[in-house]
């Protein structure tokens, strides 16, 4: 639904941002039986800048959730190899059906975070598009009490909660609202540009790997393939800005010459995308009256591709914390957020400074591995009520 009309005076939790960390997180509040309301700017189902290949952690929350029959009823397919092509070797991975997760998926996110909206209404949250978050209701004890509501109308609204959560992204307003400090910086920003092309033959994720440049193709909706290309931020700057599609088509020529040639025989649908880049960090997700999720909190160079994975991580952590609603439980998930997240942060960040030989280059993505397993054990002790022991 869009506006503020009905909106109610006071709910348990407010969400702001409605997509992968906050829909999902509006959910599991909700399934837990809490008076939740998520608001986001944009509009319900649209599209949003991202690339968008899950890793095992994030399919696995799809799976415990019960909303993967839905992403494949929607024509999402099976990815069920991993190619890495670098410069001297090709290593092709099966991607094994373990732990109830048949594949991985790369679904759209028109398609994905419409399914968690979807979910998060079904369970009884009340999600509001077209609504922007304009302010925090604070309290004389500087604790956040509410939030300052406003629609595409132009009505506004002041609505209390006892917790606020900003799923609100990169640019979090409720992060710089509340001051949410940054508990470790990284360093490196590297560019992705992306499009969508019809007519191409691609069997699970490639990811190409050339001098100071990376490539790769996803398998989404529609039958379409997403290929993008990554450089560090010192070839971008020499030698894309000002020139997005050329540089595009020279990278990928250049990194993923197969992809390439195939290229020349398919159709670009819709525009390209790019996103300049910019440094990873961790934030401290919450204090009083508030907490932070996704994005807002953590985030990472999408050379990786594990944002949004970790975004859906994150909402099962926060949603258990608040469900056990002591500022000790807050505590635990920042601690246990930052146990999983910091080797992922580090990782991501030595891929993204583009500084690495091939050599060098493997030993991270191994060290990458390493900490995708841990996630997924971690995930798995998370559902057998082991979180406590952390
Ligand atoms: C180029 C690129 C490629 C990527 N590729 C991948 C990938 O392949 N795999 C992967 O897992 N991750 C990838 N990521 C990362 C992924 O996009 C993010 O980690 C993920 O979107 C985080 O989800 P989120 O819900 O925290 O934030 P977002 O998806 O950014 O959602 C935040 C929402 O908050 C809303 N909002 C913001 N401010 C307000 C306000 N004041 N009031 C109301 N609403 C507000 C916005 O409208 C938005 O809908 C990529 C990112 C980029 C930039």
């Amino acid at each position: 639904m869009n506006g503020l009309a009905g909106v109610q005076d006071r709910y348990e939790v407010i969400v702001v941002g409605a997509r992968a960390a906050g829909a999902a997180t509006a959910m599991l509040l909700a399934r837990r039986g809490m008076r939740v309301l998520a608001v986001d700017r944009g509009g319900y189902g649209t599209d949003t800048l991202s690339t968008h290949a899950l890793m095992r952690a994030g399919v696995l929350q799809l799976v415990r959730w019960g909303l993967l029959e839905r992403l494949e009823a929607e024509g999402t397919p099976r990815v069920q190899r991993t190619v890495f092509h670098y410069e001297d070797e090709v290593l092709d991975i099966p991607i094994k059906p373990r732990h109830g997760v048949p594949a991985l998926f790369a679904p759209r996110r028109t398609v994905l975070d419409r399914i968690l909206v979807d979910a998060a209404a079904e369970a009884g949250a009340e999600v509001r598009h077209r609504v922007r978050l304009e302010d925090l209701v604070g309290g004389d004890d500087g604790r956040v009490e509410g939030v300052h509501l406003q629609d595409e109308q132009g009505a506004t609204r002041i609505v209390h909660s006892d917790l606020v959560i900003g799923a609100d992204g990169l640019r979090s307003t409720v992060a710089a609202l509340v001051g949410g400090s940054i508990t470790r910086q990284a360093r490196h920003a590297a560019a992705t540009f992306y499009g969508y092309w019809s007519g191409l033959e691609v069997d699970g994720y490639h990811w190409y790997w050339g001098r100071g440049a990376g490539a790769g193709a996803i398998p989404t909706n529609d039958g379409l393939v997403l290929l993008f290309a990554g450089v560090g931020a010192r070839r971008f700057a020499a030698e894309v800005r000002g020139n997005v599609p050329g540089a595009y088509h020279r990278l990928l020529a250049e990194v993923a010459p197969e992809l390439a040639e195939q290229m020349a025989a398919a159709h670009l649908v819709g525009s390209l995308h790019g996103f300049a880049g910019h440094p990873g960090y961790l934030r401290r997700p919450w204090g009083p009256g508030w907490a932070l999720v996704g994005d807002a909190a953590y985030f990472k160079d999408p050379i990786t591709a594990h944002g949004i994975s970790d975004a859906l991580r994150d909402a099962e952590l926060l949603a258990d914390a608040v469900a056990r609603g002591t500022e000790e439980a807050l505590r635990q998930y920042e601690s246990y957020r930052d146990a999983l997240s910091t080797g992922l942060l580090e990782v991501t960040d030595r891929i993204a400074a583009f500084e690495w030989n091939h050599a060098e280059l493997k030993e991270l993505h191994h060290a990458l591995s390493d900490e995708m397993k841990n996630e997924v054990t971690a995930l798995l002790g998370l559902y057998e009520g082991a979180l406590e022991h952390h």
